[in-house]
């Protein structure tokens, strides 16, 4: 494997763009630092792209993938199997750099890893299914056939949260079929979201031109969306990020005609049903909403628990939380590790402060230890606040009582709706202090 970061005390390596098939110097020549989000310590130089490189990825993936659509499925799939195979070989290296470039958690990076070989032997398995569906016809004795193709060239741009699965997720299914791949991986995850996974599919075999990686720093992210969805020899996008992001992107595909495959943030609530084991609800929710800092798109964020276990519900989870103390990823305790980068640090205390000025309550933690944040339990969140609406992506939850089930159902579902402000200001009021 390529000595992909830094040893601790030693010069960090400097990495290259990967198009087709070959390590190039961005044409402006720029790179960027690649931070350890625990230590601040840097890991790498990272090439940050150019319009003039993202040209060459695009143009190296029109000109590759023909050839590549033209293999057999047991060809292409063999390449799939082998970077399984590969991938396992390297599994405790690439769950290392999971931990130092993302603050991940070694449990969470361990179970992050467990599911890229699956992913690539289920790409693999895609290979052999069928090509289209024969209907019948209204001319008599004919038939219609159609056929699926590869759509060509795929633009794939990637989050740094779960920056390996979600990345591998991204375009192995597609790149398996037929497809050419131009991969912007996050600039927060660089290696493990991308670079990393070229070097893995080069051992692989795949030819070059098939999968190229383009590493952009986050001011030059914008003009690589714009190229990706304004470019007609790009089809297709596959966008895992934001709702903010994913929408820009969507409208600007929408413009060209373009199909854009989105998986986006979320505001997940779990509902606590009348009678449940309240010690069994505060520790599925201690997972799911702390674990990796809650920065996770499908973290519990807004917990509904009936009025009769409200108050005992409250108190056990604010216990929970105080036992999840920031720590370093490298603790195989640590649950709630550092926050990414300061953007999104100050992100959560805004959005935490401005609740508690409009009167929510924080009952613990509330406050930045930069790297970290306190993990914290908020109640009395109204519906107009932005915290009631908005995904936390932090270690917070919020916790709401309801009176019966149909109202949390309503509450749950309905983040903007007249009935859920209503429903949330009338239990709300009824609540003993
Ligand atoms: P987060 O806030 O969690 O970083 P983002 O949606 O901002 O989530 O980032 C997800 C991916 O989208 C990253 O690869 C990032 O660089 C990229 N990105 C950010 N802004 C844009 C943009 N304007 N156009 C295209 N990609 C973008």
């Amino acid at each position: 494997m390529i000595r992909w970061i830094a040893e601790e005390g030693t010069e960090p390596p400097a990495h290259r763009l990967f198009i087709d098939g070959v390590w190039k110097e961005p044409v402006a020549g720029g790179y960027f630092t690649d931070h350890s989000p625990a230590t601040g310590r840097k890991l790498a130089q990272i090439a940050d792209v150019g319009v003039a490189d993202v040209e060459q990825a695009v143009a190296a993936a029109v000109a590759a993938q023909p050839g590549w659509s033209a293999l057999t499925p047991a060809e292409r799939s063999e390449v799939f199997y082998r970077a399984a195979d590969i991938f396992a070989e390297r599994q405790d290296e690439l769950v290392g750099l999971l931990c130092e470039e993302t603050g991940s958690g070694y449990g969470k990076a361990a179970y992050e890893a467990s599911l890229v070989p699956l992913a690539l032997r289920d790409a693999a398995g895609l290979t052999t299914h069928d090509l289209g569906e024969i209907l019948p016809s209204n001319i008599p004795g004919k038939v219609n056939r159609t056929l699926r193709t590869p759509v060509g060239v795929i633009g794939v741009i990637t989050p740094w949260n779960f920056p390996l699965y979600l990345t591998i997720r991204g375009f192995v299914h597609a790149m398996a079929l037929g497809n050419a791949i131009v991969l912007k991986p996050a600039e927060d995850s660089p290696v493990i979201g991308g670079l990393a996974l070229a070097e893995l599919f080069t051992d692989a075999g795949l030819p070059p031109g098939i999968l190229n990686v383009i590493t952009a720093s986050r001011e030059n992210a914008a003009m690589v969306g714009e190229f990706l969805t304004d470019d007609k020899r790009v089809p297709v996008l596959s966008f895992t990020g934001s709702s903010a992001v994913g929408r820009t992107l969507a409208v600007a595909c929408a413009e060209n005609f373009k199909r854009i495959k989105l998986e986006l943030g979320g505001k997940n609530p779990v509902i606590v049903l009348p009678g449940a084991d309240i010690d069994r609800a505060v520790e599925i929710v201690g997972f799911a909403g702390f674990l990796h800092q809650g920065q996770i798109c499908l973290s519990a964020d807004r917990i509904l628990v009936s009025q009769e276990q409200y108050q005992e519900f409250v108190q056990k989870i604010i216990a929970r939380a105080k036992t999840f103390v920031p720590t370093l990823p490298s603790d195989p305790n640590c649950v709630n590790g550092p926050i990414i980068n300061t953007r999104q640090l100050e992100r959560i205390v805004a959005l935490i402060e401005e609740s508690e000025a409009a009167g929510a309550k924080v009952h613990c933690g509330g406050r930045a230890q930069p790297p970290y944040y306190e993990s914290t339990v908020i109640t009395d969140v109204t519906p107009q606040m932005r915290i009631w609406r908005e995904e936390i992506f932090g270690p917070a939850v919020i916790v709401t009582p309801y009176s019966n089930v149909d109202q949390a159902v309503e509450l749950a579902n309905g983040l903007f709706t007249d009935e859920g402000v209503d429903a949330v200001a009338a239990v709300g009021a009824s609540l003993p202090g």
